[in-house]
């Protein structure tokens, strides 16, 4: 979005507050082949592509789906920051490292960002402001955009795995309830290996970690783990007078995956060109900048609510139903079907989640899960 808005002559300052861009970035870094098309700076970063995955249910047998294709690509995250900040430097951005917003405040006629850089107080002027803070960060609420009601805690570590040539997707409450475990090859002979939980999360990386180790798999559980929040929906408003949040600051993320990427990446266009406009015209106040929100809801909404919806569901799902469900997903036909089915995308859910509701009936998959949240309910 800085590139794109200094190239549209704007004169654009990127405030990091650490000293390189994307470090500390904890991430797997899958993005599906869509985001590669729209966003070709990616291609720099690509460690691999990745054509099939390999499912482990809670307790039946692992199976493989496969694409002629390659659907997925894993890009080194940190690589991938960097290669767009230099992008967006050439097209004219101004980045200033090592230096932490610590309030942006917006008066009738410009935005006056404060910011914390060697140990002393600094403030810069602008016409407007750009919140892409990140997970967690307390800038979006300081300034009145509330806080994200739901999010999920991310844990991750590089591994090294021998003859892993497969995203692996790990499902159950012995490894990660309501979510799932992931051991993503990499470079050869490494491997990320990480899970989503509401709860433990590091405990539960470590035991995954080491039931992988144990069955030689991983060549040791003895890794360096980091951590990461991953908003699973949106903040109410994401725009003011001279400002706009993007990315998970402002909880633009599927809520089936946690991916949050190519998402951020597209309300950031859509950020980059109301705020173009809105400059151009002397406008920019919050109704103006409210076509953000607009834009980036018709965008996303309805993946939004149905991919919450089905987390819903999935996190009420006990291990024999999610063990049906997969049984259901190999049924003969039906995995065909899947694969060549226009519906099937690595970011567009919502179209494969109504097909799916609708040909395992959607009665029976919500009574499965009112069921579960009724005997845990009456379990407590
Ligand atoms: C374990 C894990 C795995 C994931 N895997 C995937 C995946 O495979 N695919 C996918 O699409 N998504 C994935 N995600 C989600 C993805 O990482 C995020 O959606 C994405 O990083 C959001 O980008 P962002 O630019 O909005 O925020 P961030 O990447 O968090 O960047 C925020 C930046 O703002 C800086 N910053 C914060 N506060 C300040 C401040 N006050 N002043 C100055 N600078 C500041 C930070 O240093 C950072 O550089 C994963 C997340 C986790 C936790």
């Amino acid at each position: 979005m800085a590139g794109r808005l200094a190239l549209l002559g704007h004169s654009v300052v990127v405030l990091e507050q650490h000293d390189r861009v994307g470090k500390l970035a904890c991430c797997t870094g899958i993005v599906g082949r869509e985001c590669l098309e729209t966003f070709p700076v990616a291609t720099e970063s690509v460690l691999r592509g990745s054509r099939s995955a390999r499912f482990f249910p809670p307790s039946s047998r692992p199976f493989s789906l496969e694409k002629e294709t390659v659907q997925a690509y894993v890009l080194d995250r940190p690589a991938f920051d960097a290669a767009m900040a230099r992008r967006s430097a050439d097209s004219g951005a101004e980045y200033l490292l090592g230096c932490k917003v610590t309030d942006v405040v917006a008066a009738e006629d410009r935005v006056r960002v404060a910011f914390q850089t060697g140990g002393h107080a600094d403030e810069l002027q602008g016409r407007a402001a750009v919140i892409t803070s990140g997970f967690g960060s307390k800038l979006p609420r300081r300034l009145g955009f509330g806080r994200t009601a739901d999010f999920v805690m991310g844990a991750q570590a590089e591994v090294s795995a021998p003859g892993l040539d497969q995203v692996e997707v790990h499902f159950g409450s012995h490894v990660a309830p309501g979510f799932f475990a992931w051991l993503v090859p990499t470079a050869p002979g490494k491997a990320l290996a990480g899970l989503l939980s509401r709860s433990h999360t590091g405990r539960r990386l470590r035991a995954f970690l080491d039931s992988l180790a144990g069955q030689g798999r991983i060549a040791s559980a003895e890794v360096n783990v980091v951590y990461g929040g991953i908003p699973l929906r949106p903040l109410p408003h994401t725009s003011a007078a001279r400002i706009v949040v993007v990315g998970d600051a402002a909880g633009q993320v599927k809520p089936t995956t946690g991916g949050g990427i190519y998402y951020g990446l597209l309300c950031a266009e859509i950020a980059a060109d109301v705020l173009h406009r809105a400059i151009c015209s002397n406008d920019l106040s919050s109704q103006t900048l409210r076509e953000y929100d607009r834009r980036w809801h018709g965008l996303l909404s309805r993946e939004l609510q149905i991919g919450r919806w089905s987390r819903w569901l999935f996190e009420r799902l006990n291990d024999r139903q999610i063990d049906r469900l997969f049984q259901m997903v190999q049924e003969p036909g039906f995995r065909e079907a899947l694969l060549t089915s226009a519906d099937f995308s690595f970011d567009w859910h919502s179209r494969l989640v109504v097909r799916g509701l609708r040909r395992f009936g959607l009665r029976s998959v919500f009574s499965m899960a009112w069921l579960s949240a009724f005997r845990r309910d009456r379990a407590r």
